[in-house]
């Protein structure tokens, strides 16, 4: 395992290229020393964004959890919000209307490489409940939503950027958005 050139997968969400902030965000990766070596915007089906989220209940239940914690917070209910407090339930809900969010424009797809490429992308971005995001961070600084608020819409939560959560998902998601084309450089940044 080489942690200098870890690589790891970011997609500039539909808000994201909504709000011009594709340059902000790649200038976030790149002012941490991290390199871009493939890049290209993008329309994307909805069968490949129903393929790129999993399907397991574990994770679409822990979808659900998060409207479900976020409405107890609240004092919202969720059975009378939403028709069910079932976490796998509303996670099925949350998940079609993300896949519904996800083909709403182009996106941006990139790969990120250099030392800890998949953790310190996921410290830039921030959590992913932009209200509870760090500011300082892509999310905490340039979105406010939640699901209290995106679920009473019918949405999912708009948080700018998607970015792989560990080593195995990057090679993953690389693999599956950039495939065998050849399209990720290898360089050497000014210094290295
Ligand atoms: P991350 O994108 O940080 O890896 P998850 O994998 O948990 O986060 O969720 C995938 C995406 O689903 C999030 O980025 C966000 O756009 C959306 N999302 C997550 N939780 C909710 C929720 N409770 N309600 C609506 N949308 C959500």
């Amino acid at each position: 395992m080489n942690f200098k050139q870890e690589k790891t997968y970011v997609m500039i969400k539909p808000d994201g290229v909504k709000k011009g902030l594709i340059g902000e965000v790649i200038s976030r990766f790149e002012q941490r020393d991290l390199k871009i070596v493939a890049l290209e915007m993008f329309m994307p089906t909805r069968t490949e964004i129903d393929n790129h989220y999993p399907k397991d209940e574990a994770w679409i239940s822990r979808l659900g959890g998060k409207t479900l914690s976020t409405y107890e917070k609240y004092g919202l209910d969720a059975k009378k919000e939403l028709g069910t407090n079932d976490a796998l339930k509303l996670g099925k809900m949350v998940r079609g209307w993300l896949v519904d969010y996800m083909i709403s424009a182009p996106l941006v797809r990139m790969v990120v490489e250099g030392v800890h490429a998949v953790d310190m992308v996921r410290k830039i971005a921030g959590a992913t409940l932009p209200f509870l995001a760090d500011m300082g961070t892509i999310r905490g600084d340039f979105s406010n939503d939640s699901p209290a608020v995106a679920n009473a819409e019918k949405r999912a939560v708009m948080n700018i950027v998607h970015a792989s959560e560990t080593p195995e998902e990057a090679k993953h998601e690389i693999e599956f958005w950039f495939g065998k084309r050849k399209v990720i450089f290898d360089y050497k940044r000014m210094g290295e």
